[in-house]
């Protein structure tokens, strides 16, 4: 017997419950609409506090954003790395951070009683690595390390689930250059390289001007997706398009025009940031190259990171409705749901195989959809409570087998559950319909 790969529904764990009878997590602990989807519609579970399972659909879409984080990274020259988590406490002195770090920082002792921190960020690590094996040869530069991994933050209030948990999964990039000139080249192109991430993505974003933080640098970016939740005040002059985090603004007045009438001020969730960093790590931590004079030289430094987990929630935050959870097309765990009939209905008997064989020429006609069509095999429920199941879950289609699937020609019920439309259509006109509206 050949090997079964369609995606059943059956097969798939995502354990659907009222957050209300979870034994993890309390009621009030659920503080935006996108944790309770999220975790109400089995896509994660909570663990402790501000952290959590990632369950099989959570992980399907997180992948997705994966491929398109590794795609634009690689067009840029990234280099896929992974530091450790566990960071010598050593090097947070030596950067000069840990004084400044505060009781957000995760730090442990081994057997041997060497300190550790557990690392919220990677800029130590990376100059380390770098000093490690110096002084390189300029001519190895520009040098680009990108890893995706977890990252810890001893949350006072973890929040708005992945949103601001205690542990979470960042891509963070850290970038070498000679000179002050080149790593500003570079921070434009990394900068660009994140626009076309959040284009893919699909969900509107703003990139306006941000502040260093404990990070620090001399020029930084913050890239938000508008949401009343938001935890970032973010302000917008219409008088000469300047935009910036509201802590660089001293009052509600435009800092470049002087206009404050025109100004519009918005809660945000920060989902990137890009930090041009100078020498501020590379000095002290001793990363260098040889320059042509055969001088060692401090490299220039740029960090930039992308909050993964928290895309995905702030995503579904800022495209769900109170009771249904939407996803951008290219996030979506599967695009397209097909909707058998039910079990021992006359539906059942004149439509046999027709899902099944609708299933493998979806794939087969648009191979962007390859590993993106689900099977709802539930066939103990009713088409109606299965239609409902979908819409909620939000995936973008449900095509519902019904009667007019066995006609000669077979007519397909379409629910596009982004827009609400329902159409039947036959075959060809289903692949058309699918392919000019989905962006994949
Ligand atoms: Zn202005």
């Amino acid at each position: 017997m050949a090997i079964n790969s369609r995606h059943c529904l059956s097969k798939i764990f995502q354990p659907i419950t009222a957050v209300s009878k979870t034994a993890n997590i309390g009621h009030k602990d659920v503080t935006s609409k996108s944790q309770r989807l999220m975790l109400e519609l089995g896509i994660i579970q909570q663990a402790n506090p501000g952290s959590f399972h990632f369950l099989p659909l959570g992980i399907k879409s997180l992948n997705k954003l994966k491929k398109i984080v590794d795609d634009e990274m690689c067009k840029v020259g990234g280099q896929r790395v992974m530091f450790p988590s566990l960071i010598n406490t050593k090097l947070w002195e030596n950067s000069g951070r840990l004084e400044n770090a505060g009781p957000e920082l995760f730090q442990l002792k081994d057997r041997h009683d060497h300190s550790y921190v557990l690392s919220p960020t990677h800029e130590e690590a990376a100059s380390e690595l770098i000093s490690s094996v110096s002084p390189l040869s300029y001519k190895q530069f520009p040098l680009r390390l990108y890893q995706i991994t977890s990252k810890f933050r001893d949350e006072m209030k973890p929040r708005f689930g992945l949103m601001r948990g205690r542990e979470f999964l960042m891509k963070d990039m850290y970038t070498f250059d000679i000179d002050a000139q080149s790593a500003k080249r570079t921070y434009e192109e990394i900068c660009e390289s994140y626009n076309k991430i959040f284009e893919r993505i699909g969900v509107g974003f703003v990139k306006v001007l941000g502040t260093s933080g404990n990070i620090g640098g001399s020029l930084s970016h913050e890239f938000h997706f508008k949401a009343d939740i938001g935890e970032d005040k973010v302000l917008f002059c219409n008088g000469c398009n300047y935009s910036a985090n509201l802590e660089l603004c001293k009052s509600h007045t435009c800092p470049k025009c002087g206009v404050e009438k025109s100004v519009d001020i918005s809660n945000c969730i920060e989902v990137g940031h890009t930090f041009l960093l100078g020498d501020k790590y590379s000095k002290p931590l001793k990363a260098r190259f040889l320059s042509k004079s055969g001088k060692p030289e401090d490299l220039q430094m740029g960090c930039y990171g992308l909050g993964l987990s928290r895309i995905l929630a702030a995503s579904v935050e800022v495209l769900s409705s109170e009771q249904e959870m939407r996803w951008p097309d290219t996030l979506a765990p599967y695009n397209v749901i097909i909707v058998p009939p039910k079990a021992g209905s006359k539906e059942e008997k004149s439509t046999k195989d027709v899902a099944e064989k609708l299933y493998t020429k979806i794939e087969d006609h648009i191979p962007e959809l390859k590993d993106n069509v689900l099977l709802d095999d539930r066939l103990f429920l009713t088409i109606g409570r299965r239609h409902l199941d979908a819409r909620r879950v939000g995936y973008r289609y449900a095509i519902v087998i019904n009667q007019r699937a066995s006609e000669n020609v077979p007519l397909f019920e379409l629910n596009d559950i982004k827009t609400n439309v329902q159409v039947y259509l036959d075959e060809n006109q289903l692949y058309q319909y699918i392919k000019e509206n989905t962006l994949l």
